[in-house]
């Protein structure tokens, strides 16, 4: 599809909106309120569950506090809705901070459950807090106006509903499209990638769930003034479920879905609330939730991925358009050639009683590329995790440039600039090429949530987006920027992750077994590859069991046997030392 096309079938889409209330029953345009209201929810839990990895059962509790935010601002201080928007979404940011700050440190399952508890306690709340109408609930909220025109009417509010709903969809859009989106697309691949890429995993969390309040935030102010009534049920777990539900229907990786799983989900429910008690007469509210609950478990087995990642592959897509010539990023000052840029001094590591690095000092130089081998289980994983803050010191030493590192994380690491590729290959699969190097520039560039959701930062992404073009064509895959990773053979994966490395202007790159499992011909292409960034004196830590495959690209070779080190020399040295050969000999390898 082209972008023309693509413009034709939005303004289509916007013109349908707006005609909607000329075209259709009262009753529709009440029902399409209340989907545009609960799109805005599932939006945010299509950003927070689907595309972070965070499950949130609590985003009703914050719908809630929202709600009762404007209804006890307008209802019971008669001040203007827009006042209450203010405190609801300040009231719900400031609460969801909080407990994130608290909780986002959680693993998994324990962060799910956390939503839980602290769901049902905000729920309790509304229930039981003096002046909020208890459980009978408020009402007499007054409609929004704007200047002297009040939105009473559905179809008025119609209108402010679903402009909430396109705005936020063209914000989050561009969002997802920028260094923090991709950072933020990037974190399902795991905590170790999204930190050697030097982005904080914890704020990055922080932020999208914030995000996601925000968006419960309108939904619960909208959803005040339009029932005009407000109580403590429909603020509880269990609606948090069906809001999780409807991101999953509708696709939980795609905004687009968050409307549809709304739509469906709403429109399922009214479509039962008429059939089903024909069917089976007075039992209708359990029946209800009989009846969604196998619907989603039908779901979950035949279209996990939801309704508008299932359709779109049926349908064209917008052709993506190659990166521009733009100004290039700035480059970090590399240190002279010959200085010593990295110094490990007595570092150890223990695994309860095994010391899996015993006291390793070593030093890597400006321009040269130093090779760590050892046969299996000599400890150069744990050594290069050391390096790369992947793991701690029990001791030693680690100076790079000029700077202790031993106990920064590894995204503060990356960004003083080691940039690290993964024995077993980190990629996102689902991303292109393009997207998946332009992660590498992450540290070198700064656009933040406003600057990417507003697309202020248009020059920087084209200069990182040149730069990621640039770095896939070092590497000879410049061809079809497109593609998506996961198609790649290994041999490509493991250059397309140096690529990514590279993106970062390091100025340490270090490789953990880039050979392991590559044919013959992809091990000559690596190799051809790593002969080139030698011309250029790109510093290089080669960590590789394959002596061999080092011997002719490194200028100098670290042995490292059983936790210590063996030895240390040029190739040719190391390759007659009786001892090296007597360690790799003496290997089940
Ligand atoms: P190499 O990469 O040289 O093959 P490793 O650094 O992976 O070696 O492992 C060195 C030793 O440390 C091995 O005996 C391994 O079993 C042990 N080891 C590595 N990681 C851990 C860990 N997370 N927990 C316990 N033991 C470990
Ligand atoms: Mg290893």
């Amino acid at each position: 599809m082209t972008r023309a096309q693509l413009a034709t079938v939005k303004i289509v889409a916007v013109l349908a909106l707006a005609a909607a209330p000329f075209l259709l029953s009262p009753f529709s345009i009440t029902l399409l309120n209340y989907v545009g209201i609960y799109s805005l929810v599932a939006i945010g839990l299509v950003l927070l569950t689907g595309i972070v990895g965070i499950i949130s059962f609590g985003q009703a509790a914050f719908i809630g506090i929202a709600a009762y935010a404007t209804a006890w601002v307008s209802a019971i201080n008669g001040q203007s809705p827009w006042l209450g928007l203010i405190l609801a979404i300040v009231l719900t940011c400031t609460v969801a901070a909080v407990l994130g700050l608290a909780t986002l440190r959680l693993q998994g399952h324990f962060l799910s459950l956390s939503t839980i508890a602290w769901g049902l306690s905000i729920g309790f709340l509304f229930g039981n807090i003096d002046g909020l109408g208890g459980f009978n609930g408020l009402s007499n909220i007054p409609p929004i106006s704007i200047g002297s025109y009040a939105l009473s009417e559905g179809w008025q509010i119609y209108y402010l509903i679903w402009a909430f709903v396109v705005v936020v969809l063209i914000l989050l859009h561009n969002l997802l499209n920028s260094r923090l989106g991709r950072a933020m697309r990037t974190m399902r691949g795991g905590k170790t990638l999204v930190e050697s890429l030097g982005v904080s995993a914890y704020w990055v969390n922080l932020t999208a769930f914030v995000i996601a309040a925000f968006l419960a935030a309108l939904s619960g102010w909208l959803y005040a003034h339009l029932s005009r009534f407000i109580s403590p049920t429909p603020f509880e777990p269990l609606a948090g479920i069906e809001y999780l539900m409807m991101a999953m229907i509708g696709g939980a990786t795609s905004l687009l879905g968050g409307i549809v799983g709304a739509a469906v989900i709403i429109f399922l429910k009214n479509a039962v609330q008429d059939y089903l008690p024909m069917i089976a007469k007075g039992a209708s509210g359990q029946l209800e939730i009989v009846v969604f609950a196998s619907i989603f478990i039908l779901f979950l087995q035949r279209a996990r991925q939801g309704i508008v990642p299932f359709l779109s592959r049926f349908l064209p897509q917008p052709e993506p358009e190659r990166p521009e010539p733009a100004p290039p990023l700035a480059l970090r000052r590399q240190p002279a050639p010959g200085e010593v840029l990295l110094q490990v001094e007595g570092a150890e590591r223990r695994f309860g009683g095994l010391i899996a690095v015993n006291k390793v000092s070593f030093e890597v130089r400006a321009g040269e590329i130093l090779g760590l081998i050892g046969p299996n289980g000599a400890g150069k994983s744990t050594m290069f995790n050391l390096l790369t803050g992947a793991l701690a010191c029990n001791s030693g030493k680690i100076v790079f440039a000029g700077r202790n590192i031993e106990r920064l994380s590894q995204a503060k690491i990356a960004r003083a600039g080691i940039a690290r590729t993964f024995q077993h290959v980190k990629l996102r699969p689902r991303m292109t090429l393009l997207d998946n190097v332009l992660l590498g520039t992450y540290s070198r560039t700064k656009a933040g949530l406003i600057s990417g959701a507003f697309r202020l930062e248009r020059q920087e992404e084209a200069s990182a987006r040149a730069e990621a073009m640039r770095q896939l064509e070092r590497i000879g895959l410049g061809d079809n920027p497109f593609e998506l990773a996961g198609n790649l053979p290994l041999g490509n994966q493991r250059l397309l992750e140096i690529a990514r490395a590279l993106a970062a202007d390091p100025l340490l790159l270090v490789l953990d077994e880039p050979a392991a499992g590559l044919r013959r011909n992809e091990k000559q292409k690596l190799a051809e590859l790593l002969a080139n960034l030698r011309r250029e004196h790109v510093t290089i830590l080669l960590v590789e069991h394959d002596m061999e495959f080092v011997m002719n690209l490194v200028d100098r070779i670290v042995v490292m046997d059983f936790g210590t080190k063996l030895c240390e020399g040029d190739p040719a040295a190391i390759r007659n030392d009786a001892r090296v050969q007597e360690a790799y000999l003496g290997s089940t390898v």
